[in-house]
């Protein structure tokens, strides 16, 4: 029989109404003749509630306790979401990470995934019932609970379906689908109906938080064909897929904004060989994510400049690190910058087209917004500019490229 995966996010089960509406259509793909696996997310906004229950009982909350408090919400959705099948007169069973054999690493926070015991979830199946998994969880090879990062239920979803051999993982969502931007920040976005797994994985990196980046590494990986649609309606909506029709003919798929980054900077350094090393070497063994790193070479060659740039989370680590190393190597000055946001424009298009960088600066230099930064890949171009700026820059892009018009 065929294995679906159905992953619905903290919206579409916000309350008793959604729950059962949720339930309704997992047991409608069970009639058709599927077995059925449901991915759950925390209610609503408890994942943030319990963030925040977190912060008021201390300012360093231990990684390990943090990961088992954020585990709980998931743990509600699934035992309410076993419930509702119940009541419509179905078999389900609610399983933790844990009891799904999710092994992940112990990164807590940001666990990655290694291995789903497969065999577990197949028997139930088997036996005829809905299994409902909690997203966003597993557990360590010592039962530590980890989490994913935020997001992370696309990540369990696929993973799953992957591991299921499924032929498809949907996930319902608070949007029908993915759009060329988000459409909260520009309401003239337009949804995409279908989109590789490369421009996905980039917009969802840079700041499209309709996926969890990982979620579509599993998918292109694993072959598996992801459905982003609303949980609300019937209508389709957006499929990432390898190769979809007219790929090559986009030039810029969609545009995206990440907030919250900020940079350091060390001034006069030595320009000798080991002085990035040492540096990396050091931000990399806290676990930093460095996003770019720019190093210019100025005083004729006697001195460098090196910058990167980082996530807001991650800064006041950074700082610490950075000033230590700035010491060591005498440099002439170490700044730090918090207002920072990065904005890209993804498409395969590019690979085949020119001009669309100069297009890019073109616009924003019209909207007289400063870059801070620029870096470019294959598929990507982005600036890093002020936050108060950002909003408008990314709606000037939107239009400047015309990505509300039909494909
Ligand atoms: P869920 O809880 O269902 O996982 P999320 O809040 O994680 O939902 O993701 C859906 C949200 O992602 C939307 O409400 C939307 O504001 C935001 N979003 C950001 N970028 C995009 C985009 N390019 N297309 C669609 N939604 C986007
Ligand atoms: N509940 C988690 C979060 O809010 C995971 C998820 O929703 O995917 O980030
Ligand atoms: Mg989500």
């Amino acid at each position: 029989m065929p294995v679906t995966v159905q992953k619905f996010g903290g919206t579409s089960v916000a309350d008793a109404y959604r729950i059962h509406l949720a339930a309704r259509r997992a047991i409608r793909a069970k009639l058709a003749g599927k077995q059925v696996v449901l991915v759950v997310s925390a209610m609503g906004d408890t994942t943030d509630r319990l963030l925040d229950l977190a912060g008021r009982v201390t300012r360093h909350p231990s990684k390990r306790e943090m990961d088992m408090l954020l585990s709980t919400g998931e743990q509600v959705s699934i035992a309410l979401m076993a419930m509702a099948i119940h009541e419509a007169g179905h078999e389900a069973v609610s399983m933790t990470g844990a009891q799904v054999g999710l092994l992940t690493d112990s990164r807590h926070s940001e666990a990655r995934i290694r291995s789903i015991n497969a065999g577990r979830i197949r028997e139930l199946l088997d036996q005829g019932r809905v299994v409902i998994v909690a997203g966003f969880q597993g557990v360590d090879e010592n039962f530590n609970i980890t989490t994913l990062g935020r997001g992370g239920s696309d990540t369990t979803a696929v993973a799953l379906a992957a591991a299921l051999g499924a032929a498809e993982c949907e996930l319902y969502t608070d949007v029908d689908g993915v759009y060329t931007a988000d459409p909260r920040l520009v309401p003239a976005a337009r949804k995409i109906d279908a989109i590789s797994y490369d421009e996905m994985l980039e917009l969802a990196s840079l700041g499209a938080a309709v996926c969890h980046a990982r979620s579509i590494e599993f998918g292109k990986k694993y072959g598996i064909p992801i459905h982003v649609r609303s949980s609300l309606t019937d209508n389709p909506g957006t499929m990432i897929m390898d190769n979809p029709p007219g790929m090559e003919d986009v030039v810029v798929r969609g545009a995206t904004l990440k907030r919250d980054m900020g940079r350091i900077t060390f001034v006069g350094l030595p320009n000798q060989p080991g002085v990035a090393a040492a540096i990396f070497d050091e931000i990399a063994s806290r676990e930093i994510v460095v996003d770019d790193i720019v190093q210019t070479v100025s005083e004729q060659g006697r001195s460098v400049n090196i910058a990167c740039s980082i996530e807001s989370r991650d800064l006041n680590e950074a700082r610490a690190v950075g000033e230590l190393i700035a010491q060591r190597f005498d440099s002439r000055a170490f700044e730090v910058q918090d207002d920072l946001a990065r904005l890209s424009v993804v498409g395969i298009g590019m690979r085949s087209h020119s001009g669309v960088a100069a297009k890019m600066f073109r616009v924003l230099a019209a909207e007289k917004i400063n870059i801070e930064n620029i870096s470019t890949s294959e598929i990507v171009i982005s600036a890093l500019v002020r936050q108060t700026d950002a909003e408008r820059a990314l709606q000037a892009l939107h239009k400047a490229f015309e990505l509300e018009r039909e494909a």
